[in-house]
């Protein structure tokens, strides 16, 4: 499979387990401002899990397999609320990728944008949060909606993930305005205002290094 897309996929996925290693102190800090300050560790124990099985990665057979591997190694490694809700994302990539024949162009993107709808309704049901409830929501449905609009039918994959990526951003500075209502963030009331979900600021990292090379 080498240059195909599965290989872009594992690429994509170790990048983005690279920055949460390196980002960790960063996101516990931030999750320490308005959380029990956990989410760098519950992410980067992830993704050294998603690192230390690369090579055991690199032989599965196309993404759907891909993904479904994923998701159980973050459920088993992923602490916290994140780890379920992480792990579900997974899951619905791996199912917006099910049907998916490799070489049929087109169907690579419109599986992942597929998964992508499928990842965030399926975490929306699981975490009961909405937009608007200053949570990682507000970055990911944004980008979902995005890459679901009618607009982008025929765009290329940089164009498509620029314009998912700048709504993710204005979802997650959108988070700072108001108190969180769901997660432990909820609990210190008014003292959310002013700073990022923490929960947020990850999927922007990670989606940062996972599609930058991709949106050039
Ligand atoms: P915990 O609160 O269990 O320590 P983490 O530190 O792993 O969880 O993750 C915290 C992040 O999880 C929050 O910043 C927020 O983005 C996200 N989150 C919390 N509750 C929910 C929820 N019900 N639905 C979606 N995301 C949530
Ligand atoms: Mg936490
Ligand atoms: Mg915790």
């Amino acid at each position: 499979e080498a240059g195909g897309f599965p290989r872009e996929i594992h690429e994509a996925v170790l990048r983005a387990a690279e920055v949460l290693i390196d980002r960790e102190e960063e996101l516990t800090r931030a999750d320490r401002a308005v959380g029990d300050g956990d989410l760098g560790v519950n992410l980067s124990r992830g993704a050294k899990a998603v690192i230390d099985s690369s090579e055991k990665f690199e032989t599965l057979n196309g993404p759907a397999a891909h993904f479904t591997a994923l998701s159980a190694l973050l459920r088993n490694h992923v602490g916290g609320t994140s780890g379920p809700l992480y792990a579900v994302l997974a899951l619905g990539l791996a199912r917006g990728y099910s049907d998916v024949s490799a070489r049929e162009p087109g169907a690579q993107l419109a599986a992942l944008k597929r998964g992508f709808r499928i990842a965030v309704d399926d975490m929306c049901h699981l975490g009961g949060a909405e937009e608007g409830d200053s949570t990682m929501m507000d970055a990911l449905i944004p980008a979902a909606r995005v890459l679901n609009d009618e607009k982008h039918e025929n765009s290329g994959a940089a164009e498509l993930f620029r314009d998912a990526m700048s709504a993710a951003e204005k979802g997650t500075a959108s988070t700072a305005e108001y108190a969180a209502s769901k997660g432990r963030s909820s609990y210190v009331g008014e003292r959310s205002i002013g700073t990022p979900d923490p929960g947020a600021t990850a999927v922007l990292l990670w989606a940062r290094a996972a599609f930058g090379p991709i949106v050039g």
